[in-house]
């Protein structure tokens, strides 16, 4: 199945706002670039919200008809493993396969010993095109590389024989994905990862390393952005390497689990994948959720009642709230407004404080964040919040598609 060199992963929390995502992808096709909508969904946002995938599925078939859209577009079942991939199955033909928790640990003997066998083909030294450093294969090197990472390959495996088993070879993208751990992987890590991958056959269109840095959700990046732009070359550059040497399809590229808004880290990317003409995938979070909240709010009346509630009892809530996304936000307390505060607020300027303009007088990532990860509040206000979304459809949409196209299309594709 072919997912096309650019392609652009989209979350929506409440399966509402398919078409106004959409159509943020249309404008870019119209500019001549073409991005393939990809609506992910994780199993830990559907437990919160209380969805099911079929819903996502109904969602991206409709935002498709409608907008008479023709090129490929897929669901995703984002972040899955075996215990939870057959909720997922019938409706999606995208499937990330999450096997951060396997990495570190122990494989059995014979495993590890086949695959430093298999590495003898590798000669002594690995020299990748464009990397000055070679690789440099040692005995320690390679059972290093295996206990960190054979064990969550091998799983990986498992779970892609037993989505192939239901779904038939070739009918579904394939993306493996190790991204939410601490510590980040090297080009070298990399490098042997796609080794193992092959081994598997695991016809990985798709990889989603953990990068250096901090990919909070909703926010800019945090980090070195020098260092994140090496390792990002030379991490296309080594799968480019793995493509040739050990057979994976010729479109893999690399998927980059943003949870939105990496703006600083966007131009890097797209220089990067420009000068060596590869394809990328980048997977959003759902700041479209966070969209929704500012189209209520500048709504007015009853939109913006509901947004400071939202505001107000995710303040009350923060930990329960945040603890599912420890490792991936970073608030300070001290610059989150009072309830008090913000229930004095107009609408513009709640959201002008929850909008992501960088330089903007009135943004605050902490208030951001917060709301972000607020959205189990709206689920629970059920037909009072989607009922809402329904009466400012035009002012929510238009948010939708403004964040999508002039935030994240315009700087990731230089358009
Ligand atoms: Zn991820």
């Amino acid at each position: 199945m072919e997912l096309g060199k650019y392609s652009f992963g989209v979350g929506d929390r409440f399966n509402r706002q398919g078409e106004a995502q959409l159509s943020a992808l249309i404008m870019a096709t119209a500019e001549g670039v073409e991005v393939t909508p990809v609506w992910n969904k994780s199993n830990r946002e559907h437990n919160i919200v209380h969805s099911e995938p079929e819903g996502t599925r109904i969602e991206a078939d409709n935002a498709v008809k409608n907008q008479g859209w023709e090129g490929p577009y897929f669901v995703d079942a984002d972040h899955i493993n075996l215990s939870n991939v057959d909720r997922f199955i019938e409706y999606c033909n995208f499937f990330t396969l999450d096997v951060a928790m396997y990495i570190g640990n122990e494989s059995p003997d014979a495993n590890v010993a086949a695959f430093k066998a298999s590495c003898a083909s590798l000669g002594d030294k690995v020299v990748i095109p464009g990397i000055e450093e070679p690789i440099v294969i040692t005995d320690t090197l390679l059972e290093e590389v295996a206990g960190k990472y054979l064990a969550a390959i091998k799983e990986a495996g498992k779970i892609y024989q037993y989505i192939e088993e239901i779904k038939g070879k070739g009918n579904f993208v394939t993306e493996v994905s190790m991204d939410e751990v601490e510590t980040p992987q090297t080009p070298v890590d990399i490098f042997f990862i796609l080794k193992m991958i092959a081994d598997e056959k695991i016809p990985a269109q798709t990889i989603a390393p953990k990068f250096t840095g901090r990919f909070n959700k909703g926010v800019d990046y945090v980090g070195d952005v020098e260092q994140f732009a090496r390792e990002f070359e030379q991490d296309v550059l080594v799968i480019d390497y793995a493509v040739k040497q050990f057979g994976l399809p010729a479109d893999l590229k690399l998927s980059v689990h943003s949870g939105s808004d990496k703006f600083t880290i966007y131009p890097i990317m797209a220089e990067i994948i420009k000068k060596h003409d590869k394809g990328i995938h980048v997977k959003t979070a759902g700041t479209t959720w966070l969209e929704e909240v500012i189209g209520l709010a500048i709504s007015g009346d009853e939109g913006l009642v509901v947004a400071k509630e939202i505001y107000t009892k995710a303040l009350a809530r923060k930990e329960e709230l945040c603890a599912p996304y420890a490792d991936v936000i970073d608030i300070d307390d001290s610059k989150l407004p009072s309830a008090e505060e913000v229930e004095s607020w107009p609408g513009e300027k709640f959201g002008n404080t929850l909008r992501h303009i960088p330089g903007h007088p009135d943004y605050n990532p902490n208030f951001r964040q917060l709301i972000h990860v607020g959205y189990k509040v709206a689920a629970e206000m059920g037909e009072r919040y989607t009922g809402l979304l329904e009466k400012y459809a035009d002012v929510v949409g238009a948010c939708v598609e403004e964040n999508i196209y002039e935030r994240h299309l315009k700087r990731l594709f230089d358009l």
